[in-house]
């Protein structure tokens, strides 16, 4: 369908969305990140903190004891999964301590917070209806082929293909692509083959431990509610330039396909999630990238900068833009701060700077706030002095994993270990052009979920956290006044 009934529609929406608002304030917080980023775990957490308290010294609506009662309601769009919020707690929480079921499609948490007014507190309470909305940062890299014909993505992606970090990986697809016509016809068994050798291309080009692709389509490896869906049975083809491929064609099947992706999978998507929300939290595993290297930094990098440039898409949409005032507060969050000693907190908030300065500029260039902040939605170590001879040095104790090997020892998930953590330099530059280089001893140990006490309710009672309270303080403080 046309731009513009497209435009039409997201307007109507979000016309729709702000008459809803005028009875009932509403803000729709978007919270994405790439996979195993920790969005999981920081919607449990801070639905959590809401929901039962925590230590919030900085989220000043909950420290003034204006925060009357918090409860979950349904959600308004029946057609989205409801975010597991007990579940996820359950087993955080339960006997085994475990880390929840990540995040693979979208799903959505009605939470109603009454309030006390800081100014007017007279007046009586009032209400902020939050709605999270929880989705993949792979799907958001789609947004680039909104205004890219079949050909266009096609180059680019076998282009890609062959680059040198990719072409290992890819070679069963370029080969497979060498041996046939693409102005043939061509079976759906073809079809089907081709489209899979791509995906383990796209699996091939993930960087470990970030496990991600930076390469489009986002539902090849994320594909939420489409896994095994004929939608995502097309592939590039190495097509001349200018080519009009014959009807019944291999290249005219692959093309329709990926037109119908485009209409059935990323449009809806951003029309009916992505251009209807307020705000944006992007959580980065930054220390997962130092860690793995300078490929895996730069990968990060250009995966943010694309990121960010789908909320520009976003608003590029004239009808949209003059009605919709969206996203206008984007906050990015280093993820798993735990597992540094609080000396590098305000360091990896530097590097994530650095990492996310391009992006972060043009965010603002549009008009939105946008900020840092290194996190633990959970803080699964705590901190303490180990001395060794004549030194006392800074550590950090948890309960690794079962299967974790530290200095030799094999860890069951039962015992304590106390780990070095390393630092990481002042100088965030450095900290970035050293990745996987230097060793910052950025020793990567997971640890299980801390041990929290049950309420007198039989519930999970405070969760430990670090620096939760300036991300509410952030994303919902100015809403709470
Ligand atoms: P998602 O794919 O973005 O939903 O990621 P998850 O929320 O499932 O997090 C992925 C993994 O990161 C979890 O299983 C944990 O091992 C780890 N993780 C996430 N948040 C924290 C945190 O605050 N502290 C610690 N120590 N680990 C975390």
């Amino acid at each position: 369908f046309s731009d513009f009934a497209f435009e039409a529609r997201i307007a109507a929406q979000s016309l729709a969305d702000s008459l809803g608002g005028l009875a009932r304030p509403t803000l729709r917080l978007g919270v994405t990140g790439l996979s195993r980023s920790g969005k999981t775990v920081f919607i449990t957490a801070l639905v959590h903190a809401l929901l039962r308290g925590a230590r919030l010294p900085v989220f000043r609506a909950y420290a003034q004891g204006r925060i009357r009662k918090v409860t979950l309601e349904h959600q308004p769009d029946d057609a989205v999964p409801r975010f597991a919020y007990e579940e996820h707690l359950a087993a955080l929480s339960g006997p085994d301590r475990r880390w929840p079921e990540s995040t693979s499609r979208i799903a959505e948490l009605r939470v109603v917070i009454e309030y006390e007014s800081a100014t007017s507190w007279r007046s009586g309470p009032r209400t902020l209806t939050l709605d999270i909305v929880d989705y993949p940062g792979e799907w958001l890299l789609d947004l680039s082929l909104l205004d890219k014909s079949y050909a266009e993505w096609a180059a680019e992606a076998v282009a890609a293909c062959r680059s040198p970090g990719r072409l290992e990986g890819s070679q069963p697809f370029l080969d497979a692509l060498a041996a046939l016509d693409p102005f043939k016809p061509a079976g759906e068994d073809a079809a089907r083959r081709l489209s899979e050798l791509f995906r383990q291309a796209l699996k091939a080009a993930r960087v470990e431990p970030l496990s991600f692709s930076a390469l489009p389509p986002g539902r090849f490896l994320m594909p939420g509610d489409l896994e095994g869906s004929p939608a995502l049975t097309f592939s590039p083809l190495d097509l001349p330039p200018g080519a009009e491929p014959p009807a019944g064609s291999l290249a005219a099947t692959m093309a329709r396909r990926y037109e119908a992706y485009r209409s059935h999978v990323v449009r809806p998507f951003f029309r009916d999630h992505f251009a209807r929300l307020d705000r944006q939290i992007v959580l980065v595993d930054a220390m997962a990238a130092l860690n793995a290297g300078p490929a895996a930094v730069s990968d990060l990098e250009k995966a943010l900068d694309d990121v960010l440039l789908s909320f520009r898409t976003g608003r590029n949409t004239m009808l949209s833009s003059l009605l919709s005032p969206r996203i206008d507060r984007v906050l990015f969050a280093a993820t798993k701060a735990d597992h540094l000693h609080h000396t590098s907190h305000d360091r990896l908030e530097k590097v994530l700077a650095l990492l996310v300065d391009r992006a972060r500029r043009r965010a603002e260039g549009l008009g939105a706030r946008a900020d840092v902040v290194a996190i633990a939605s959970i803080r699964a170590t705590r901190e303490a002095q180990v001395r060794q001879g004549r030194d006392e040095l800074a550590a950090i104790v948890g309960t690794p994993l079962a299967g974790e090997v530290i200095g030799g020892e094999r860890f069951d998930g039962t015992a304590e270990a106390a780990v070095f953590p390393g630092e990481l330099p002042e100088d965030a530059a450095k900290a970035l052009a050293e990745a996987g280089v230097a060793d910052y001893g950025l020793r990567f140990v997971r640890f299980r979920p801390p041990s929290v006490a049950t309420g007198p309710d039989g519930q999970a009672g405070v969760l430990p956290h670090i620096r939760l309270d300036r991300t509410l303080e952030y994303l919902l403080g100015d809403r709470l006044t």
